[in-house]
């Protein structure tokens, strides 16, 4: 039998027929329909059990054994409870959802069977718990409901209680639920069926499609649920004035957080709503394609931008960072202040390595604060937050010597804070463990009753020593020992060779090997007191720490806003040490639609090629002459590495980082277009060239005059006269209807002659040295069209065999011949421009006649037809020769 798939098919819910349940199975049943989709995680003392198909399912998943009881009639798979994490990451990241019943009280106080409950289900995107959670990535939940304006959106980061909303164009949803990099979509389920939705989601975000009821999304429910969770009487207090498709799907969203936390989530901000109009478009194709994340080649971090940028030294700056470079801004003014908080830090080095230092000190309160709000903090999470809220003095006092607008913000929010860390620092022990239940948690002078009983239970040290002492007198025997184990409690050892001097009043408790375990009568009493001691300590640390955890909840707001402080200090800390270390400069922004650099740098090869990087200019001005530049040079010359340089550093002066170059100028930009290297999408079954012509379409439809345009290569999937034919007319509509900012490295030279029509058109090429027969790649970028593509010099230099090379001269040779021939022919050389140069990309009349001359079946053609065809040509060639005279006459 095919084990049992959640995703594919309703597990099993209620108990096979002829099952006679223990009160154990029957609360586990019980529990089973409450969370139908979910792997049901039974606690049983030491265990997590799994049954029936959730064993069978689990033991696939984790690679463990699957037993059976009950005869073999019920399925069994367990896991040890010290070892759920690891286990439930595994289940998680194969995108399952688990939820968890824990033993609800203690086994000693428990009446018959011992109460249990399911105290959260864990999912993909709500994950909160630290071993579960990638350090420097976001987890994050969405969830979507179409509007009559668009999609509505909504995306959570649960750990740390950001919540924004939008309407975007359906067609963009895709593309922003890939920014937004969301592990987990909620849908509302649909009448019948799945939602077409699904697989897109599943492939091209990489996220889990979770159903929901669709009445959680209603206007009115929804509405509700928001109030409620926000404690607000009306929306408007978050600044809604209706109701609208995203607050439906935040709606939806909160519920589910509430049903899989199964605590309020406190922490949750109100939604905030993102304006298209705050952040630059960033398209999937786009962010792949600049390799903002990871490489297009290896999938990796390694090599991104975001590798290549990335100085932060704490957690919640490189989580932030990401988010930055996803969402670059285009509100000059939040741009400026970043630039500035950069040159700030750039101009006083040892204020930056010492908040550097510091803030790689803090940890990552943000994440605590998250257990905070749903109530999982531990005893070790709470010490490490007040150690991090310490350090805040040293580190507010080094900001403070700072000037800049976003230094005294930070100030501001940060204040207060380092007593409240102290607080926490002489409330709790120096290593707390992280469970709540064992003792341990508080420092000592805290809670006088909870002293006293540690007291009888050192005391009991001090008592069981002596008493030992006093034991080994009375009976002669050197070795006795006093001890307690927590099976058996206190007990007398001695051993074999002694028992015969063991007095009458001993009793037998256990007996061992080499030695027998007895207990008096005295140590039984003192037993219980310890014991009892013990426990009733437990207890109080237990209500002491609830109640410590619960009164920080009130502060969770201004927790929140310092996390988000430190983060941005943490990055913009970070650029400041690359802009000084890699010499980067701050970009100017202009009202004119500029782009300008000098001397610029591809951000990740400055750093791998070092002082070997060529660093080039770059000139470009929306709609008049110099919009448009087309880029021919060899392969390998460096068309590709110049084209992403400009739209790399484009984002990053977007971010407010500094860039590497020694000067930039531009006009803010609205969008980032690319078309680029297309290989990693024949993954996914589409055609090379049909990728490339839909990215085409996507650009052609949205460029605006504040658009940036990066294409690499158009129509090479093509035969070549349909490939130049599209460039060509691309190019036209981008130069003349677009007007955007474009650079086009392309391989036909035909293009070139465009800049001699086309105002907007101009032509760049990267210089090469022929050096006897070697050709030597410059990487520098020159005004004009490339001579010569060097393609043979390319294949010598990949190793190509050698009578293949020579053969490809030699055809080489004949091709240019006979392309000098035609191109001698005067009629040509005079004719009116545009004209010719674009019936030249297409046939010359010649041509076609031979063609068609070929293509005609003269014996199956009437007479008539025949005469009409020849006249046909004979009107081509007229006009040929017409259109030559005049150009030759005039
Ligand atoms: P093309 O697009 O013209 O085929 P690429 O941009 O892919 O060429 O560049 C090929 C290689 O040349 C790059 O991998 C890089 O190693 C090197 N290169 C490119 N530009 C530069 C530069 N400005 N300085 C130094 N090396 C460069």
């Amino acid at each position: 039998m095919p084990p049992v798939d959640h995703r594919q098919k309703a597990p099993r819910v209620s108990p096979p027929d002829e099952a006679r349940l223990t009160p154990a199975m029957r609360q586990y049943w019980e529990q089973k329909q409450q969370v139908p989709d979910a792997i049901l995680l039974f606690r049983m003392g030491d265990f997590y059990e799994m049954f029936y198909d959730d064993a069978e399912l689990g033991a696939r998943v984790l690679g463990i054994t699957l037993t059976s009881r009950d005869n073999g009639r019920t399925a069994l798979a367990g896991i040890p409870h010290h070892a759920l994490d690891n286990y439930l990451a595994k289940l998680v990241a194969a995108g399952y959802k688990v939820a968890i019943s824990e033993q609800i009280e203690e086994a000693r106080v428990a009446r018959g069977v011992v109460d249990r409950a399911v105290v959260r289900i864990v999912t993909p995107g709500t994950l909160t718990d630290e071993g579960l959670l990638e350090r420097t990535r976001s987890n994050i939940l969405a969830a979507v409901v179409e509007g009559e304006a668009g999609c509505g959106l909504a995306v959570l980061e649960l750990a740390s209680g950001r919540f924004v909303v939008q309407v975007c164009p359906t067609e963009r949803l895709l593309d922003e639920l890939n920014r937004a990099d969301a592990a987990e979509v909620l849908l509302p389920e649909p009448a019948s069926g799945r939602d077409p939705r699904e697989a897109d989601v599943r492939n091209q975000v990489g996220a889990v499609v979770t159903y929901r009821s669709a009445a959680d999304f209603a206007p009115a429910r929804a509405g509700e649920l928001l109030r409620e969770h926000f404690e607000t009487v009306v929306l408007e207090g978050f600044g809604f004035h209706a109701i609208d498709a995203s607050l439906q799907a935040a709606g939806g969203l909160v519920a589910y957080v509430r049903e899989t936390q199964r605590a309020a989530a406190r922490h949750l901000q109100p939604p905030r709503r993102a304006d298209t109009a705050d952040f630059m478009t960033l398209d999937a194709v786009t962010l792949r394609s600049l390799e903002i994340e990871r490489t297009l080649r290896t999938g990796r971090r390694e090599g991104s931008l975001l590798a290549a940028v990335d100085r932060t030294t704490n957690p919640m700056g490189a989580r932030l960072l990401r988010q930055w470079l996803c969402y670059p801004l285009r509100d000059l003014g939040a741009i400026e202040e970043r630039q500035r908080a950069v040159a700030a830090l750039r101009a006083d080095s040892r204020a930056r390595d010492a908040l550097r230092a510091a803030l790689g000190k803090i940890g990552d309160i943000e994440r605590i604060i998250g257990r905070l709000g749903v109530l999982r903090a531990t005893p070790r999470d709470l010490r490490a937050l007040g150690n991090g809220l310490v350090a805040l003095r040293d580190l507010r006092t080094t900001l403070a010597t700072l000037r800049s607008a976003a230094c005294e913000r930070w100030l501001a929010v940060l204040e207060g804070l380092d007593e409240r860390g102290t607080e926490l620092v002489t409330t709790l022990a120096a290593e707390p463990p992280a469970t709540l239940r064992e003792g341990g948690i508080f420092a000592a002078g805290y809670h006088a009753e909870l002293d006293r009983l540690r007291g009888i239970q050192q005391d009991g040290q001090h008592w069981l020593a002596q008493y030992q002492a006093r034991e080994v007198k009375r009976t002669g025997i050197a070795s006795l020992k006093v001890a307690f184990n927590k099976v058996f409690g206190f007990y007398i050892e001695i051993t074999n060779t002694h028992r015969n001097r063991v007095p009458a009043d001993y009793v037998r408790k256990q007996t061992m090997k080499n030695a027998e375990r007895y207990i008096t009568e005295e140590l039984k009493r003192y037993e219980a007191e310890a014991l009892s001691a013990e426990a009733r300590a437990h207890d109080i640390e237990y209500e002491l720490f609830v109640a410590l955890r619960e009164a920080l909840v009130p502060e969770i707001p201004a927790l929140q806003s310092a996390a988000r402080a430190l983060a941005e200090l943490d990055v913009l800390a970070g650029w400041a040490e690359l802009a000084s270390q890699r010499h980067h400069c701050r970009p100017v922004f202009v009202a004119e639609p500029v782009l300008e650099l000098r001397g610029g740098r591809h951000p990740v090869l400055d750093l791998t090629l070092d002082t070997h990087f060529v660093a080039n200019d770059t000139a470009l001005r929306a709609g008049q002459h110099q919009a448009l530049a087309l880029i021919t040079g060899p392969n390998m010359a460096g068309k590709s590495t110049y084209i992403r340089q400009v739209a790399l550093l484009t984002l990053l002066a977007h971010c407010g980082a500094w860039v590497p170059a020694e000067a930039m100028q531009l006009g803010l930009v609205d969008r980032i277009f690319t078309r680029v290297g297309a290989a990693d999408e024949l993954a996914r079954g589409q055609s090379t060239f049909m990728v490339e012509m839909v990215e085409t379409a996507n650009i052609l439809h949205h460029a605006t005059s504040h658009s940036l345009v990066i294409l690499d290569e158009i129509g090479r999937g093509t035969s070549t006269f349909d490939g130049v034919a599209l460039a060509w007319a691309i190019t036209e509509h981008l130069a003349t209807r677009c007007g955007s900012r474009t650079l086009f490295a392309t391989h036909y030279h035909e293009l070139t002659e465009l800049s001699e029509l086309l105002e907007p058109v101009f032509n760049l090429n990267v210089a090469v040295r022929k050096y006897e027969d070697q050709v030597v790649f410059l990487h520098r970028i020159v005004p004009g069209a490339a001579g010569r593509s060097y393609g043979l010099h390319v294949a010598k230099l990949a190793g190509v065999p050698r009578n293949v090379l020579e053969r490809a001269n030699a055809v080489l040779n004949e091709l240019e011949r006979t392309f000098a021939r035609e191109s001698q022919r005067p009629a040509l050389a005079a004719v009116q421009r545009r004209r010719l140069r674009q019936l030249r990309l297409f046939e010359e009349p010649e041509e076609t006649i031979v063609r068609e001359l070929r293509e005609l079946d003269a014996e199956a053609a009437e007479t008539g037809q025949l005469v009409e065809k020849i006249q046909a040509w004979r009107r081509l060639l007229g006009s040929a020769a017409s259109a030559a005279n005049q150009a030759a006459g005039g």
